[in-house]
């Protein structure tokens, strides 16, 4: 079923697998003859799968390098489908400080299950290298770069640890997009993202992926089976709003890519500002990781520490006109999150703001900022 190729995410994306506009396809149930056998062999029952679903996941599946590829109805079903094929008592090594969903979820589940969680800063060669060593875990889980923090952590280091170790490696992917990053080239054996930011990208649809070149490894098989027993499927009209979305993909994530640059060079001497995290400046600490594992631009989310406290942080925000307050990422219009005021017990500084720069001319969103920060 492998269709890698040659051609050019952009020409893959446009082209949206193939119809000039599929049909949305709402059916849960299809007919069958009077000989009772599927009129369409392909589909029996909605939870099974859809044509739509297997159009956007061969998209995706290309995209991404990979042999088949798993739409989930979000980012967080997608993830926990990944951890919930472990039986109790497995070891996993997660990388701390990233989006906090996943770290809730899994602090919570690896309770219930008596599961071993070790939360370790990957980015650190030598936690990564210690960590997996002492851990033997069966999942490694890293996010490349990291939300908030835009860390970096090497994938292929990572894979051949956690291989070594007798694991596999896991990454969330979703900042980096399949447009700058494929880590399954990297060795990674699963890569996942929340399609509901820039592979989506109009802040409109809730949905997650996975991909794999590992399809008949019994922990796909396990995913797959769990996806459709359990019922963690994708709905086709967000399937359809997701192909649709896809279709640009490249067109926006390069865009983001280099506004964010531009702006983050440009706020990184801004005296109201005191410190910028943009895997894309020079002395970011993970540039030279992403650098070798990004291609085309280093993605459109970074953080700010406003100089001063809280206050300080939620008055910029309060005045940026251009920058919609609210959280999530990737999507076409900018936006700017003060995370300290939705997790303020998760060491996030209360003068940190996120910014997902969105397709605005970059121009404007300086100008922006300038005068939110005067
Ligand atoms: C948003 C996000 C998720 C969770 O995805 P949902 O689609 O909101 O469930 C996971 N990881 C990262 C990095 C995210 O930004």
């Amino acid at each position: 079923m492998t269709d890698h190729n040659d051609l050019d995410p952009a020409t893959i994306s446009a082209q949206g697998g193939g119809t000039i506009v599929p049909d949305i396809g709402m059916a849960t149930t299809y007919a069958r003859g009077a000989d009772y056998a599927l009129l369409d062999p392909a589909n029996m029952y909605a939870r099974d799968h859809s044509d739509i679903t297997r159009q956007c996941e061969r998209v995706l599946a290309r995209l991404e390098q990979a042999d088949a590829a798993l739409l989930f109805p979000s980012g967080m079903a997608a993830i926990a489908a990944v951890f919930r094929t472990l039986p109790a008592g497995s070891s996993i090594v997660v990388q701390s400080g990233i989006y906090w969903g996943t770290t809730a979820w899994l602090r919570d589940f690896c309770a219930r299950r008596a599961m071993h969680l070790h939360e370790v800063d990957t980015a650190d060669p030598a936690q990564l290298e210690t960590s997996i060593a002492t851990y033997k875990p069966q999942i490694t889980f890293i996010e490349t770069p990291s939300n908030p923090w835009l860390k970096s952590t090497d994938i292929a280091r990572a894979a051949m640890l956690a291989h070594d170790a007798g694991g596999l490696l896991a990454v969330d992917s979703t900042a980096a997009t399949p447009v700058l990053s494929q880590p399954l080239t990297l060795g990674a054996d699963i890569v996942m993202h929340s399609a509901t930011k820039a592979i989506n990208g109009h802040s409109d649809v809730l949905a997650g992926v996975l991909a794999t070149n590992a399809p008949d490894a019994p922990i796909w098989q396990a995913i797959a089976t769990d996806r459709h027993d359990a019922g963690a499927v994708i709905n086709p009209f967000a399937a359809w709003l997701l192909l649709r979305g896809m279709r640009t993909l490249p067109l926006r994530v390069h865009r983001m890519s280099q506004s964010a640059l531009t702006i983050a060079s440009h706020v990184a001497d801004h005296p109201k500002i005191d410190a910028v995290y943009y895997p894309g400046l020079p002395d970011h600490a993970g540039h030279a990781i992403a650098a070798r594992q990004m291609q085309g631009g280093f993605g459109g989310l970074m953080s700010v520490l406003v100089t001063g406290d809280g206050a300080d942080a939620l008055r910029v925000a309060g005045r940026l006109q251009l920058f919609a307050r609210a959280t999530s990422l990737g999507g076409v219009e900018s936006l700017v999150e003060h995370r300290f005021t939705i997790e303020p017990h998760t060491g996030i500084p209360p003068n940190l703001l996120r910014l997902s720069i969105g397709i605005e001319d970059a121009g404007d969103l300086i100008a922006d900022l300038e005068q939110a920060l005067d």
